[in-house]
């Protein structure tokens, strides 16, 4: 999981959204009001699935595994929880079908004292602050109750396939820093170019940030990316 920066709404869609929340306030705010007034919303669906595709990660991928194309839009805070927030576009998220209806559903934890909720909002907030992704492993490792409850929701680590891709980008984008750094010392800069863009679209956006991260200790980075590809990920990290 990476942060996505949330882009603003045209005024005619963010209007568009405001008289479908006051429609729901009208008949009621319940769940069945706000699901019946989501589903026949095909028209704004299509506007905000586009937005949410230019701020997800990767191409179109989950904004909460970061594997899957992201198909479905999420409501952080469910309908069933909050009928008011169906047309909020600062509770919408993009979701592949597989975290959205076979894991979130109507989940939505909250700490029983505070009540403040434990899922982590990639546009609010830098998931790298609950979370730590283990390179060699592939695995998440929670650093706060809410990474906690956020790696327990979406089974960051319980879908082997899904901590075998982690793994494997790793290998992959090695290399490719390697390779980035041979093109750019010896001045190829248009295929040095073209190895930035490719890693820029690449599948697990999270392991792509965890090693630049890891350039902000140099040590450690040189030891676990080697001399090249840390050379590389400090210059294209900046
Ligand atoms: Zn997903």
């Amino acid at each position: 999981m990476i942060p996505v920066q949330r882009l603003p709404l045209q005024p005619q869609l963010a209007d568009d959204l405001a008289r479908r929340t006051e429609a729901v306030r009208r008949a009621g705010p319940t769940t069945a009001t706000g699901r019946a007034a989501w589903r026949t919303a095909r028209e704004p669906k299509a506007r905000l699935r586009q937005l949410l595709h230019r701020m997800a990660p990767g191409l179109a991928r989950c904004m909460y595994c970061g594997d899957n194309l992201g198909t479905d839009i999420d409501h952080f805070e469910p309908i069933a929880r909050a009928p008011l927030r169906t047309f909020d576009w600062h509770n919408h998220l993009l979701a592949c079908a597989f975290c959205n209806s076979n894991r979130k559903r109507d989940q939505f934890p909250c700490d029983p004292v505070t009540g403040a909720h434990l899922l982590i909002d990639p546009a609010r907030e830098d998931p790298a602050d609950h979370l730590q992704l283990y390179l060699s492993s592939g695995s998440y490792q929670a650093l706060t109750p809410k990474g906690r409850a956020t790696i327990e929701v979406f089974a960051l680590n319980d879908r082997a396939e899904l901590v075998r891709a982690r793994r494997l980008a790793f290998t992959v984008i090695r290399a490719m820093l390697d390779e980035w750094h041979t093109r750019h010392t010896t001045g190829d800069h248009p295929g040095a170019l073209e190895i930035a863009e490719a890693l820029d679209s690449l599948w697990q956006a999270d392991v792509l940030r965890a090693v630049l991260r890891l350039t902000h200790t140099p040590p450690l980075a040189r030891a676990v990316l080697g001399e090249r590809a840390y050379a590389a990920a400090d210059l294209l990290g900046r």
